[in-house]
């Protein structure tokens, strides 16, 4: 890890001279964790890499976190490390470096009133966002990340695959999603990020988590999971599936629909097309169905250290894929008051194609 640390920083340095850039600002979050190893809470006590391009960068934290960042090897990567104390003004120890700096990104998730001192604490220079200068790295993954991907991917799939010991008629969705929620812990991950079991209506509403909707058999149930694995990196993964019973005929013809189109994305994806041409291609699929107001929403989202990242797969996004970029492919089809379906498979571009990193079946699975 230590080399992949000391190359991001190298390659954010060189990025951020292109872009006319003197130093990037970094606060807790996904970039700091990026650009440093280290996963540091956002408290209210500034924490704060300062990378110029020329000279050490340095990391300004509170001196009751040093232990952690050491524990996290950030001294390892040639990070000067500032403990600041109580009585300090973090800010202008963090613009020591910035001396003659005239311009300074700061992290696109940096909170506003840090925004605002550091204009205060580096007058002279001008303030951009750093996003533009960071998303060009992380969206090309190393096989380091790649592999931590593909980790995150089995536990989300054994979870997926555990799902008959949960999802059965006469349990509310909230019952089944507290249950999954401890299996994504117990298969791996840190943390929960997120558990949507969407029921027969529910189904159609593409964000709706949990309810005390009572499952019925025969209902088609949309369960969309993801959490964070200890590496950082993330999973996420949707099945639909039918309690009991069978699904209603009409469903069954709705599914294989979703189910060709997002089979056609992943053959389609691969180095040198678009993500807007991804999208397209399922929506051709879904919209000779006579469904096509039904998918409402993107194609997929990037994933990495965060769950939505670049590069989004949706219309308009003229970005070429290049090998080593992950995202998802989750088509999907809702009926408003009826029911919904959607297949998401988190999959990485390999040289000369694309790699699944969900393997659970994609067929229906009807669980008695
Ligand atoms: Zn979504
Ligand atoms: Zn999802
Ligand atoms: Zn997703």
């Amino acid at each position: 890890m230590s080399t992949d640390i000391t190359r991001r920083l190298d390659a954010a340095r060189t990025a951020a001279a292109e872009a006319g850039i003197d130093a990037l600002l970094v606060t807790p979050g996904a970039d700091l964790r990026y650009l440093t190893g280290f996963a540091a809470m956002p408290l209210e006590r500034l924490t704060c890499l300062v990378l110029p391009v020329e000279g050490e960068p340095v990391l300004v934290l509170p001196r009751l976190e040093l232990a952690m960042a050491l524990e996290a090897g950030v001294d390892g990567h040639g990070i000067v490390l500032h403990g600041w104390d109580e009585t300090e003004d973090p800010f202008a120890a963090a613009a020591v470096p910035l001396a003659d700096a005239r311009r300074v990104a700061v992290d696109d998730h940096m909170w506003a009133e840090r925004v605002f001192a550091f204009r205060s604490a580096v007058p002279d220079a001008e303030q951009v966002l750093a996003g533009p200068v960071l998303r060009g790295l992380r969206l090309r993954k190393t096989a380091a990340e790649v592999d931590a991907l593909r980790d995150a991917g089995a536990a989300i799939d054994r979870v997926h695959r555990r799902m008959g010991e949960w999802l059965r008629p006469g349990r509310t969705e909230r019952e089944v999603g507290r249950d999954i929620a401890e299996a994504i812990l117990a298969e791996g991950h840190e943390s929960v990020d997120f558990v949507i079991v969407g029921s027969g209506p529910n189904g159609a509403s593409p964000h709706a988590e949990v309810s005390d909707r009572v499952i019925e058999a025969g209902d088609p149930v949309v369960v969309d999971i993801g959490g964070t694995m200890p590496s950082g990196y993330c999973s996420d993964s949707t099945r639909t599936y039918v309690a009991g019973g069978s699904a209603p005929a009409e469903f069954v013809a709705f599914y294989e629909v979703l189910q060709r189109a997002q089979e056609a994305q992943c053959d389609y994806a691969r180095p040198g097309v678009t993500a807007a041409s991804v999208d397209a291609v399922g929506r051709g699929i879904i919209d000779a169905a006579g469904f096509g107001k039904e998918f409402l929403h993107r194609t997929g989202h990037g994933i990495g250290l965060e769950t939505h990242e670049e590069p989004y797969i949706v219309s308009g996004n003229d970005l070429v894929l290049e090998s080593g970029m992950a995202f998802s492919l989750e088509p999907g089809i809702y009926l408003e008051g009826r029911y919904g379906a959607r297949i998401e498979d988190i999959a990485v571009t390999t040289e000369d194609g694309l790699e699944r990193l969900n393997l659970t079946p994609r067929d229906l699975v009807v669980i008695d």
